[in-house]
């Protein structure tokens, strides 16, 4: 073999059998070979097990995908290239002209922006209810025939609880499915719950550490199964480097998730007492109106602490621009705590009713609490409030 082919065909290295890595390695491979083409066929047939293709599957996305699935309770998973490509994929293969989709103000933006804008495009119409409208849900699914209920909770920003069982009692009443973004709870929540279709952004809690982008779809197969095949061709394929840090950043989920949970809650507990503060929403605290519905549905109650700051929009602006360990970003779940004024975030395809049902008032700021200590971050709050205040 001359250099020239030998350096497109190196020498193969094999474990012995009996000889493995603690980690799985990186497959950072796009082709899987098989001895002969009549293997490759069946493989093609669904006859066999294999890899072929990495837009379809990959071993290192495939052990994510199986993680995944594990910790949310549910039989399969498909991880994709972002959180917002997995809720494209659910509603572009779920989804077909003349459906209706019953969906809620208190959802993320870019969801909203989805079916609001994309799926409108492609005859799919939908009903905008609050969250909290349990009433309002089960009258609009009585009404007209609905393809899929598609919610969150704890919702974003304002952390509102949805009623879980409610929701999904009243969906498969009527022959929807639901899908539920349970980002901001995680994987070890909500499981018990009859939901059809959990949809996760990984850049959050999985990845952990605000360095890799990612989405998951966690089905039964049946569903994951249909889905697959659109997946496939819609092409938001997780590269097998990404699935390899989250699968890493997975290892110290609970450590990080447990963690955050307990500084939110002494958090809130600190600004709930503070005068300079309006008022605090967290779901750990007694005055939240869904905090006994919260503590029945989840096992903790988040790392997200939303504040509302008396006096203007500027308010938030000197609170926000006045800390030093709260870093001013979009996004959550990350070792470092974040913040972020509410008027930050979309709210463009919301009409005026709606807005006031997503509860964001000028004064509303949204904290990602990370892994610093505590009471340093309870100081540089204080300092927050301090500058806020100067108004
Ligand atoms: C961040 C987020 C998403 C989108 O995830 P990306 O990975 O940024 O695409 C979806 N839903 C919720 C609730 C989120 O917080």
């Amino acid at each position: 073999m001359k250099d020239r082919t030998r350096v497109n065909h190196p020498p193969r290295v094999e474990l012995p059998p009996d000889n493995r890595p603690l980690v799985a390695p990186i497959y950072q491979n796009v082709k899987f070979e098989f001895e002969t083409v009549e293997e490759n066929e069946r493989y093609l047939r669904g006859e066999r097990p294999g890899f072929y293709y990495s837009r379809s599957t990959n071993p290192t996305v495939r052990q994510l995908e199986l993680t995944l699935a594990e910790l949310q309770g549910r039989e399969d998973c498909l991880a994709l290239g972002s959180g917002v490509a997995s809720i494209s994929v659910v509603l572009l293969t779920l989804l077909a002209a003349g459906d209706h989709v019953l969906c809620f103000a208190e959802t993320y933006g870019p969801t909203v922006h989805a079916i609001r804008r994309i799926m409108a495009r492609f005859g799919v119409t939908h009903t905008m209810l609050s969250i909290e409208d349990e009433a309002g849900i089960e009258s609009a699914l009585a009404a007209r025939p609905t393809k899929l209920v598609v919610f969150e909770s704890p919702t974003n920003p304002v952390l509102k609880i949805a009623d879980i069982a409610r929701i999904t009692a009243a969906a498969r009443a009527h022959g929807a499915l639901t899908v539920m973004d349970n980002t901001f709870a995680g994987f070890h929540n909500h499981g018990q719950y009859p939901v059809d279709v959990f949809l996760h952004s990984l850049t959050k809690y999985a990845s952990g550490h605000g360095d890799v982008m990612g989405g998951a779809i966690i089905a039964d197969r049946a569903i994951l199964s249909k889905l697959k095949g659109d997946a496939n061709v819609i092409g938001a394929a997780l590269d097998p480097h990404a699935a390899f840090l989250i699968q890493r950043g997975l290892r110290t989920y609970f450590v990080r998730y447990e963690n955050q949970c307990r500084a939110a809650q002494r958090i809130a507990e600190h600004l709930e007492r503070h005068a300079g503060v309006a008022s605090v929403s967290y779901p750990g605290l007694a005055s939240h109106p869904r905090h006994a519905l919260a503590r029945a549905q989840m096992k903790d109650f988040g790392t997200i602490v939303s504040i509302e700051l008396p006096g203007d929009a500027a308010a938030t602006a000197r609170f926000t621009n006045a800390l030093t360990l709260f870093a001013s970003v979009a996004s959550l779940g990350s070792t470092e705590s974040l913040v972020i004024p509410a008027r930050l975030q979309s709210q463009h395809n919301l009409n005026a009713e709606e807005r006031a049902w997503a509860g964001m008032r000028p004064g509303t700021v949204r904290l990602s609490v990370g892994l610093e200590d505590v009471d340093d971050l309870i100081a540089d709050l204080e300092r927050g409030l301090v500058a806020a205040a100067e108004g």
